[in-house]
């Protein structure tokens, strides 16, 4: 990255002489200050966030998973369901099958000619065939019945053991969330003391501002801050060269400064 620093005191007199003989009207217009203490707030919010590490995510996933296998077992219970509902529809057939098969065999019992003993034969041949057909349903949905209630078994520990492992990130994250409570309620109302000084169209800008850049940044100063207190001319998020008459902006704190490249709002922290 290359950019340009010039270091000119005498230019730098000049913009801050000028905001300081203007200390009053500057004073009137709070904006750039409200801005820094805005972004303190957030960044003390986003440190707070930051303790809490990977555990709202570690969170979520172990949610998401539970949804996940609660789901199966239910999927896996209405499965049982068809199957018993299989197992009570094939007991009822058989039922009816006993019927015509007994009825066929005293049938056989009055028979007149071969024919007719060939017929009925036949009958009881193809409920018999029914009947086994049954039967081997039955036996089948049995089995799964089994297979399933061990999937669901299997499925009932993992459950187990990951709403352990929730209860306890739960409660870890809530012990963060308790001890830092007190600091980021703090925050939260300086924040929106702060919010409630800047209009809605330069705070929706901020708030962009800030989800676009990479360090959340969106409100900066000029760079770099020499050691006489003095600034260089250029923006301290993208360190692309700012423009004099922008320069003057700034350091007056009149007008709200937006960097041409990367769009963050350039600010005069004495202000
Ligand atoms: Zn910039």
């Amino acid at each position: 990255m290359q950019f340009v620093i010039l270091r000119s005191n005498k230019y730098q007199e000049s913009i801050y002489g000028y905001h300081q003989e203007n200390n009053e009207s500057a004073h009137s217009d709070r904006r750039a200050g409200d801005f820094c203490e805005l972004q303190e707030a957030d960044v003390a919010i986003d440190e707070l966030v930051h303790l809490r590490g990977e555990l709202p995510a570690e969170v979520a996933i172990l949610e998401e998973e539970l949804a996940g296998l609660r789901a199966k077992s239910e999927k896996i219970g209405q499965m049982i369901e068809g199957y018993n509902a299989t197992i009570d529809n094939a007991n009822k057939q058989i039922v009816e099958l006993d019927a015509e098969i007994e009825k066929y065999r005293s049938q056989l019992e009055n028979i007149s000619n071969s024919r007719e003993f060939d017929s009925i034969n036949k009958e009881l041949e193809n409920q018999g065939l029914l009947r086994a057909i049954a039967e081997k349903n039955i036996t089948d949905a049995r089995a799964a019945i089994e297979e399933r209630k061990l999937d669901r078994e299997r499925i009932a520990d993992r459950i187990l053991i990951r709403e352990e492992d929730l209860k306890a990130k739960q409660e870890e994250l809530a012990t963060i969330v308790e001890s830092t409570a007190k600091e980021e309620k703090a925050l939260q109302a300086k924040r929106s003391a702060c919010a409630a000084k800047i209009d809605e169209r330069t705070l929706s800008a901020y708030e962009r501002i800030r989800g676009n850049a990479h360090n959340h940044l969106a409100v900066v100063t000029l760079f770099p801050k020499h050691e006489d207190g003095t600034y260089g001319d250029a923006c301290g998020g993208c360190f692309h060269t700012i423009t004099p008459q922008r320069i003057l902006d700034i350091a007056s704190g009149k007008k709200l400064v937006i960097c041409e490249h990367c769009g963050r709002i350039i600010v005069n922290p004495d202000i």
